[in-house]
């Protein structure tokens, strides 16, 4: 089975006959998104440490208002999403006709390519950054535009300055970045916004902001108040534990509102993801202690890296990159624990093959991980 088996595109090969529809130019010439796997043959709960999803679920508050909904499945959801804009309005103290919700924070990214990116337009984004912003600048007919990263992976504002030209119309970037785990800090989008055209729309990916405790580093929120030309994004797929419904928002001037607003699905989020999110958000207890469980892991696996004389990048997600020397002994890793039944992710896909990320695992997860991870530095690997 293809690799890409999951998203059907195995089908492209079909085209090539010249009897079916043709798709608009390039758009078999995208690479598919390949998602992190969660089966292994022979292991019924393998632990699986490839998608940066919350090991610990989410608030049991999100979970009993899911269930409640079950006698309203026949009917449209509120497609302003309403009560949970209102919700988040209050929780972070932000506008509500500001804000919109969307089938995950993939959903807003779509919608800044689709709603802005002319034919032949560019889209700015980190080198080894997260693949939807190729993907979904090239479905809108946009051209992708790799700023470079430093020696380090680190990211800065001056090689998104310098891939500027006349031709750019969107810049994407992921604060805290995925997969490296580094940020830019508040003090840097700043200076990025006071040099640029306020014709280009920056779109800070906030996905995994609550797990960032750099004191440089702040939301991006009041930057979408202060510029017309500003789309903060966030989700309820990480922190909060929702990866499988679907829920995320993004928050932007009016006038980028009202574009999103006239092409987007108009029953975009589904009336459970709209129940158990605002459930989520009302759960404060909850968030803290899942946030302090979450950054405790990350500091212990971190720890463990470091006792075990591996390379890593000090991370502000819910993740770690680790580099190899080569890409022989980054597949060698991921091969040993597959075996044993536990699932990484090799970073092949963004131009890493010898990186690794290792989202952050329940403690009784990281015992295994760390424990097959030690056996394999001292004798696996030989
Ligand atoms: N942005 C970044 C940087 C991500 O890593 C992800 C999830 N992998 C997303 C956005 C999308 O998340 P979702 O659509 O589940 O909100």
């Amino acid at each position: 089975m293809s690799q890409f088996a999951s998203h059907g595109a195995e089908n492209a090969v079909s085209f090539a006959g010249g009897r079916s529809p043709e798709p608009r130019a390039g758009i078999l010439t995208i690479p598919p998104y390949i998602p992190g796997s969660s089966t292994i043959k022979g292991f019924e709960n393998p632990v699986k440490l490839a998608s940066n999803e919350n090991a610990w679920g989410c608030s049991p508050l999100a979970t009993e208002a899911f269930q409640k909904t079950v006698d309203s499945l026949f009917k449209y959801p509120d497609g302003g999403a309403r009560a949970l804009r209102k919700a988040i309005s209050e929780a972070y103290g932000i506008r509500f006709e500001n804000i919109m919700c969307g089938a995950g924070s993939d959903n807003l990214l779509e919608l800044a390519a689709h709603g802005f990116l002319n034919r032949g337009d560019e889209a700015i984004y980190f080198k080894h950054s997260f693949a939807i912003y190729n993907i979904t600048t090239r479905a809108a007919g946009g051209v992708p535009v790799r700023a470079a990263q430093n020696a380090d992976l680190s990211l800065s504002v001056d090689a998104l300055l310098e891939a500027i030209t006349e031709k750019t119309k969107l810049i994407f970037i992921a604060n805290p970045d995925n997969p490296t785990g580094y940020i830019l800090s508040f003090h840097e989008i700043e200076r990025l916004l006071a040099s640029i055209s306020e014709k280009i729309l920056v779109v800070l990916d906030e996905a995994y902001y609550e797990f960032a405790d750099d004191p440089a580093y702040r939301t991006a929120l009041p930057l979408a108040e202060k510029y017309k030309n500003v789309l903060v994004t966030r989700t309820f797929s990480k922190m909060f534990g929702m990866a499988g419904l679907r829920v995320g928002w993004g928050y932007a001037s009016a006038e980028i509102i009202d574009v999103f607003a006239r092409i987007r699905s108009p029953f975009n989020v589904s009336i459970p993801a709209q129940n158990a999110a605002q459930a989520a958000l009302q759960d404060k207890e909850w968030q803290v202690q899942n946030i302090r469980r979450n950054l405790s892991e990350r500091k212990r696996m971190e720890n463990e890296y470091t006792r075990l004389g591996l390379r890593f990048i000090p991370s502000q997600g819910n993740f770690t990159l680790l580099p190899f020397d080569t890409q022989t002994e980054a597949e060698a890793l991921v091969q040993f624990l597959l075996a044993r039944g536990v699932i990484i992710r090799h970073m092949s896909s963004n131009d890493l093959p010898h990186c690794l990320r290792i989202s952050v695992g329940t403690e009784a997860q990281n015992d295994i991980f760390l424990a097959c991870l030690e056996s394999f530095i001292r004798d696996g690997n030989k």
